[in-house]
């Protein structure tokens, strides 16, 4: 799966809506403290299904929602579009938005999809909120500490069959 553009809307920083191309290669974002580089990459593991607001750096999932600041008002919604290639070549397109006092809500390629659809998409294709390719702050030091049944679930992730466990539980509660 290859990543090719990232739309926001409403999230954290991002008030007006951006969009910005993701190139083949390694990609490197730079600006002064407080611009929004994390928040950009939090933006990818949010449309991609993550649900702690912890790693949100949030205390609830609606403070991604712009808070407003002095000279502009707060949003009521945050929306993140990723647009994707899948392993075939084909288009992807996931939207993820959270209105306030409304939740989240997702869709594949213009359709209503559940949040576990999307998350299957991409463990499937070895990446997602979770993915060892998304390297945060601390996330070594968090390497080195964890207990050997967190650091299988990282080698999973890396390996593309997460998706299984959920599948599994899917089908013994069947
Ligand atoms: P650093 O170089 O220090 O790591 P950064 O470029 O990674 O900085 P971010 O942490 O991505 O910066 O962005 C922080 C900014 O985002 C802060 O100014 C903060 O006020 C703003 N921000 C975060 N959440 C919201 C929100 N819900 N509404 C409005 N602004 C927000
Ligand atoms: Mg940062």
């Amino acid at each position: 799966m290859e990543f090719r553009k990232l739309r926001l809307s409403g999230f954290k920083s991002f008030v007006e809506p951006a969009e910005l191309r993701i190139e083949p290669g390694l990609t490197g974002v730079v600006g002064p403290n407080g611009c929004g580089k994390s928040n950009l990459l939090e933006a990818i593991r949010w449309v991609m299904g993550e649900n702690s607001p912890k790693s949100m750096r949030s205390g609830g999932m609606e403070d991604v929602i712009f808070a407003g600041t002095t000279a502009r008002p707060p949003r009521d919604f945050a929306e993140v579009q990723l647009h994707a290639t899948d392993d075939k070549g084909e288009p992807l397109e996931v939207t993820r938005r959270i209105e306030r006092g409304a939740g989240s809500a997702y869709r594949l390629n213009g359709d209503d999809v559940r949040a576990k659809d999307v998350g299957l998409i991409f463990a499937d294709a070895a990446t997602g909120a979770h993915s060892p390719a998304l390297v945060s702050q601390g996330k070594i030091a968090q390497v080195i500490a964890a207990k050997p049944v967190e650091r299988r679930m990282m080698l999973e992730e890396a390996a593309g069959i997460a998706g299984l466990h959920v599948r599994r539980r899917d089908a013994e509660s069947k």
